[in-house]
């Protein structure tokens, strides 16, 4: 894994990390919905990037964005799944809140700004909940067959139906690179 710091400036108010796997068609909108989005704010953000092993122009598009401190790239060296790839961007991240998106447009950028709002409010973790799924029947059953599973197995109700599209609090983090597990389920380590 080799990663491209961004140069710290400062405190960073937000860090939004998404994982990439053959993302060519997507991340440049994604790039500049994003960029549309968080600019106005006025707020230190970054941007970080796991490329997840892509075999198509993801890398070479990472490396023409904007050299500007808003972005950082990290860079695996093969494609270790969208778990692993989420992990690997929450341990770079420096933000006091890190939003986890998906990099498909599936999760719109533009919700951001209501995520920190409620982040101000006091909220350690904010859920963005997908309001119909366009996933095939077969994946929506897989799904909640899945989750049905893992609340009967677990002591800690974890929201069904929950993506990762959430904002989560500098502590929060924190508790989650502190937990010993190897292969983090970041979702069920959220709830
Ligand atoms: N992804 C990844 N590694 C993988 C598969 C997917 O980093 O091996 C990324 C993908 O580029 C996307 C996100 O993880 O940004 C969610 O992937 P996908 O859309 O396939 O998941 P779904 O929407 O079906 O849950
Ligand atoms: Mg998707």
């Amino acid at each position: 894994m080799d990663a491209h710091w961004a140069p710290t400036a400062g405190k960073l108010t937000v860090s939004v990390v998404i994982p990439l796997y053959n993302e060519q068609e997507n991340l440049p909108e994604l790039d500049r919905r994003l960029r549309a989005t968080l600019e106005p704010l006025n707020v230190a953000y970054e941007i970080v990037y796991i490329n997840d092993g892509s075999r198509d122009q993801t890398l070479s598009i990472l490396q023409g964005l904007a050299q500007d401190g808003r972005h950082l790239v990290v860079n695996l060296s093969r494609n270790f799944g969208h778990q692993a790839a989420v992990s690997a961007g929450i341990d770079h991240a420096r933000g006091e809140t890190v939003v986890v998106m998906d990099g498909d447009l599936q999760d719109p950028p533009e919700l951001i700004p209501a995520m920190l709002e409620q982040w101000r409010a006091g909220n350690d973790v904010v859920y963005a909940v997908r309001r119909n799924r366009k996933e095939s029947a077969w994946k929506r059953i897989a799904y909640f067959a899945f989750y049905r599973l893992l609340n009967h197995l677990s002591h800690v109700p974890i929201p069904e139906d929950f993506g990762d599209f959430s904002l989560m609090a500098r502590r929060v983090i924190d508790t989650i690179k502190a937990s010993p597990e190897r292969n983090r389920f970041v979702r069920g380590l959220r709830a």
